[in-house]
């Protein structure tokens, strides 16, 4: 990039190469300063199933759900299929409010419902298989004339030297960053297993602190799942047999299924995502970190709300 750019993007995980689109697109000139890839930022690790959007109506969480299921729907991306599938908990009448707008809700009979579960239904969601994707979403930034610098910042300071506008898409790394005392590292692991047959994703609530997920991806199947509050990055071969074995009572072809990978991320927890702008000095700084494990579900909408405050200028909050 020979001229200045508009705006630098700190971080390209699902949440900065979303939001840099969503800026590029828009007509800025945009630089990405990342300190990995994609395929080395928590987001390669994600599931990562989209929707469904369960919070209530004024929470903004919902509006930007419901942005990302839009675009997904609306513009057809390598990755992302839409797949029907189960979400089970094991109380009976546990189905939640406004679960029935889901598309392709259907209750489950006695029947059909897994052992052990007395909440089943059937819906049709998105399921994203990061790698391909955020291959995807990169080459798409670049081929709207968006540059990407594997070149870490350290500090917002010297980012605001790059470009008047700052976008921090750093997630988990944005504590380095900033002085935010409520993001936190969640631990969780990605299991994938060489997949057996299975068509079909299922997905357990309550997601605390272990639940059941399988989530089909052609050839390989990612399982879940658990989280804990921890920096501990290490795979866990006793953490793995468990998930296996979790997701084999509910799918018995998943038994002697073969692990070909396990990998450990963390998620960057926090009460709420932070999607604010700020100014600093002459900079504008947008934040858009924060997002637990719901980054791909949110994306999209963030993406939005982050990429107007850096357009529009303004400071007013949208959520933090
Ligand atoms: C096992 C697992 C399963 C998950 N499943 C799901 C799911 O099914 N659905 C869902 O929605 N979410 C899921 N998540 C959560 C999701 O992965 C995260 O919420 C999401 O990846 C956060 O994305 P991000 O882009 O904000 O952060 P990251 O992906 O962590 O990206 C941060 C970026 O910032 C860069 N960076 C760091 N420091 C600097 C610096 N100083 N300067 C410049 N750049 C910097 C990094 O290199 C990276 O590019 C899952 C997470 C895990 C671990």
């Amino acid at each position: 990039m020979t001229l200045r750019p508009d705006v630098v993007v700190l971080g390209c995980g699902v949440t900065g190469l979303s939001t840099a689109i969503r800026l590029v697109e828009g007509g800025a000139r945009v630089l990405i300063r990342t300190a990995a890839p994609p395929a080395r930022t928590t987001s390669s690790l994600a599931s990562a199933l989209v929707g469904p959007n369960l919070s209530p109506p004024d929470d903004p969480q919902r509006a930007w759900t419901e942005e990302t299921l839009r675009v997904l729907r609306d513009e057809p991306m390598p990755g992302v299929t839409l797949r029907e599938g189960t979400l089970a908990a094991r109380p009976a009448g546990a189905t939640p409010p406004f679960a029935e707008r889901t598309l392709g809700f259907r209750p489950l009979d006695d029947d059909e419902r897994p052992t052990g579960f007395g909440t089943a239904f059937t819906v049709r969601l998105p399921l994203v298989d990061m790698p391909v994707y955020l291959a995807h979403l990169l080459q798409r930034f670049q081929g709207a004339g968006g540059e990407v610098r594997e070149e870490p910042v350290g500090s917002l300071g010297e980012a605001a030297a790059v470009a008047p506008v700052v976008v921090n898409c750093t997630g988990l790394a944005a504590r380095h960053l900033t002085d935010d005392a409520e993001l936190h590292p969640v631990r969780g692991p990605r299991i994938v297993v060489r997949n057996p047959g299975i068509e079909r994703f299922f997905m357990e609530a309550p997601m605390t602190p272990t639940w059941a997920s399988i989530f089909p991806h052609g050839d390989h199947v990612v399982l879940g799942g658990a989280q804990r509050r921890s920096e501990d990055t290490t795979p866990d071969p006793a953490e793995e047999a468990d998930i296996v074995a979790r997701c084999a009572r509910i799918e018995p072809a998943l038994t002697d299924a073969e692990v070909i990978e396990h990998r450990v991320g963390l998620r960057p927890g926090r009460p709420v995502p932070r999607v604010a702008a700020e100014r600093r000095g002459d900079a504008l700084v947008v934040h858009n970190y924060g997002h637990a494990g719901s980054g791909v579900m949110l994306s999209w909408g963030c993406a939005r709300d982050a990429a107007a405050l850096a357009l529009g200028g303004r400071t007013d909050r949208s959520a933090e």
